[in-house]
């Protein structure tokens, strides 16, 4: 499950359970989890880091609601062919090379080139399925984050996806049993489109909406939330439009046939591809 933005409390987490089906899309092979949230045994952080992280959040929330009010126009955007064929590269600068040339996208992986492919593949199969019309993030990165429970997040200022070190970095390479342990490994491919899902929002609404969704958007998913809820795979999805709209465009790339209502939901919420 990607887990962006805010570092949730890992006791949050431990009652999840997952339930694992194999899927095979596009040659990348992953596993769905879909999570139902446990009994009540959630224990919760001390009271004041609460409060700080509650506080941080929320200041940070309204500038840049201040700032970035209105839809978001990307500019020097690269233009995708209309189909590009991915070429696995022998050598990390070839990888970079290829993600530049062709996709726009600068690649900074800590030099590891299984993780580079893996990438370029998802982006150039992204790119083919839009033929060419997906908005691709500036950069995408392996980012050492704070807490271990953040798989991914979607920096709008400077367009860049950040992927876990954790998840997506080292130890997806040179420790894939640690990380298997974990419980999150083969949710990387809805995580890494998810997050290209939030630059995509940015561009169909504004980050207020994206970060606390409008009154439109609640009426919207009301009559459905619970189902919506279950279906994206826990609560976090649909406490806000932007989570909503990466989720189902996360899924939606990953080959999954949405279900109607949901379908009805992207197109409200401005889905594109
Ligand atoms: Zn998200």
């Amino acid at each position: 499950m990607p887990i962006e933005g805010i570092c949730y409390n890992k006791y949050l987490y431990n009652n999840i359970l997952f339930n694992t089906k194999n899927k095979h899309y596009n040659n990348t092979i992953y596993q769905n989890n879909s999570i139902s949230f446990g009994s009540n045994q959630e224990k919760s952080s001390p009271k004041n880091t609460k409060a700080i992280i509650g506080l941080i959040s929320g200041l940070g929330a309204i500038t840049a609601g201040f700032l970035l009010f209105k839809k978001w126009n990307p500019k020097s955007v690269k233009e995708l062919a209309e189909h590009i064929d991915f070429v696995k590269a022998d050598k990390i600068e070839d990888a970079i090379k290829f993600a530049k040339d062709n996709l726009g996208v600068k690649l900074n992986v800590d030099g590891q080139l299984k993780t580079a492919n893996w990438i370029n593949e998802a982006l150039v199969n992204l790119s083919n399925k839009t033929k060419g019309k997906v908005l691709l993030p500036k950069e995408i990165k392996i980012h050492k984050f704070w807490c271990e429970e953040l798989q991914g997040r979607y920096n709008p200022f400077t367009r860049t996806v950040q992927l876990s070190k954790i998840y997506f970095g080292k130890a997806f390479e040179k420790d894939f049993e640690k990380v298997k342990k974990l419980g999150y490994l083969d949710n990387r491919l809805l995580t890494l489109y998810h997050e290209i899902g939030h630059g995509i929002h940015l561009t169909v609404s504004n980050i207020f909406n994206e970060l606390f969704g409008s009154l439109k958007f609640k009426k919207i998913i009301s009559p459905v939330k619970d189902d919506l809820t279950k279906y994206l795979g826990g609560k976090y999805y649909t406490k806000c439009e932007g989570e909503t709209f990466a989720q189902i465009f996360g899924k939606k790339m990953c080959g999954e046939k949405l279900p109607e209502y949901a379908e009805k939901i992207w197109e409200q919420i401005g889905g594109k591809y």
